[in-house]
């Protein structure tokens, strides 16, 4: 069996180690990254396609609209025989030859003279080069009269103005939102190609733990990283799968990961720091190879196992639950976004004015938990109180991210920062709203 505790090292070092052992963020993403594969394809129903992420190349086969056809209820004519200078005095008359209601084809083609009532949608009728609205004009079933010229080809939408046969009108990698289901219905696709969803089995470790059926005890902390980290996985388009607790012992340990080997990834949390009954690190290694074991230079979340074994991404992820959750959310999402074939692998990200003040170290990047909220025109953003890695309740407050990279010592109030969006609306939920106006947004 080969280790790559001492090549981990030598990563460490390559990685630009920070100071104290502790490694970039930002090197440990690179590692996580180049070590996860993406997922193969499977067939699903349109029904099925929202928030998947598409696994081929959506190519046009037919022109869409199929015809030209009527943008409006009213006449198909010939312009030649409405282009004269009329007016309210002197009106074109044509002669009224069919009435085609929707979903039928005229039979017949329109001749000099001649007029063929249509509905929008409808095909243009042969011969009929423009379209009349209805509410211009004066009509019987027999005739109709026109008092407003039209330019030639008014209110006829062209075959292929929406997609021409050929086109790729989708590329694979995108992630399917209303619009995009629309247009394979327009397409008649019936069913796509989207990438596997990641399925991720999730496990909880230590002696102290209870679950949430057990009987509660005093001295037992109930297992909570399990469920926000289900949520976490399914938030991320993911398939959660719950292995429960692992004993603290390296046979308990042993024998639930490999459990969890079936799936795409194991995350565990919990044992990861070097207590006396933090077992990950020794149960990793006898599983397998491939494993970094890293000091992470992020506040919170500092000890962190991320490898592969039998071919699966493993993480340890630290046991206190905002650690947990802020460490899956720099780590384990994107690892599963690039699974999902999606083409980018962060949150999306804004400046925000800083309302507080704040310093600490140069040693680490830190995660505060934020609220963001949007006044005058201006993204601000303060934390959420208390910060500690084991008050869940700042992830509950929070909607963002607020990134102070290793460097910053010291914020003011005014400051700039990168703030993470945890979640699409995030700055639609706090005072002033301004959903529609402009705002600055990247994605990492
Ligand atoms: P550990 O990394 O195993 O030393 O865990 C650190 C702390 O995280 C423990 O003292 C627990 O309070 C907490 N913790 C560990 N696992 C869980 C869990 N599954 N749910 C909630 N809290 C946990
Ligand atoms: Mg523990």
């Amino acid at each position: 069996m080969s280790h790559r505790d001492t090549i981990t090292d030598g990563n460490a070092m390559n990685a630009h180690d920070v100071n104290q052992g502790l490694t970039r963020l930002e090197d440990a993403q690179k590692i996580v990254l180049d070590a996860t594969p993406m997922l193969g394809v499977e067939k699903i129903s349109i029904l099925d396609a929202l928030g998947r992420v598409l696994g081929e190349d959506i190519v046009v086969e037919r022109d869409n609209p199929p015809w030209d056809n009527s943008a409006m209820d009213g006449f198909a004519v010939r312009w030649d025989d409405i282009r004269q200078e009329h007016s309210i005095q002197k009106p074109v008359t044509l002669a009224v030859i069919e009435d085609v209601p929707a979903g039928k084809l005229a039979t017949k083609s329109v001749g000099p003279g001649q007029a063929i009532r249509i509905m929008t949608g409808a095909p243009i009728p042969k011969g009929a080069d423009t379209v009349l609205k209805v509410e211009d004009t004066e009509h019987t079933a027999e005739s109709v009269r026109v008092f407003k010229p039209e330019a030639r080809g008014s209110n006829i939408r062209p075959q292929g103005e929406d997609v021409k046969k050929g086109e790729r009108i989708i590329e694979r990698g995108t992630k399917i939102r209303p619009g995009e289901a629309g247009m394979l219905a327009i397409l008649a696709k019936s069913f796509i190609f989207a990438y596997q969803r990641p399925r991720v089995a999730i496990l909880s470790t230590g002696d102290e733990l209870a679950d949430l059926d057990e009987r509660f005890s005093e001295e037992k902390i109930i297992n909570s990283n399990s469920y926000g980290i289900a949520a976490a996985v399914q938030d991320a388009g993911g398939i959660p799968l719950l292995l429960g607790i692992a004993r603290d012992t390296p046979a308990a340990l042993k024998e639930k990961i490999s459990h969890g080997l079936s799936a795409d990834i194991v995350v565990l949390s919990g044992g990861v720091s070097m207590g006396d009954y933090d077992f990950t690190k020794s149960v990793f290694r006898d599983l397998g190879a491939d494993m970094n074991f890293w000091k992470l230079a992020i506040k919170p979340g500092q000890p962190l196992a991320f490898g592969k074994i039998q071919g699966k991404l493993a993480f340890g992820l630290p046991g206190n639950p905002v650690s947990s959750m802020v460490t899956f959310e720099q780590l384990v999402r994107p690892a599963m976004l690039k699974m999902s074939g999606l083409p980018s692998y962060g949150r999306p990200i804004v400046q925000a004015v800083f309302q507080e003040k704040f310093s600490k170290r140069r040693d680490r990047r830190h995660f505060l938990r934020g609220v963001l909220t949007r006044e005058d025109g201006a993204f601000k953003v303060r934390t959420t109180g208390d910060q500690g890695s084991g008050m869940l309740t700042s992830m509950v407050k929070a909607n963002c991210l607020i990134d102070v990279p290793v460097e910053v010592e010291r914020l003011n109030p005014g400051d700039t920062v990168n703030v993470q969006l945890l979640n699409g609306d995030a700055w639609t939920t706090h005072a002033e709203v301004h959903p529609s106006g402009p705002h600055r947004m990247s994605c990492c």
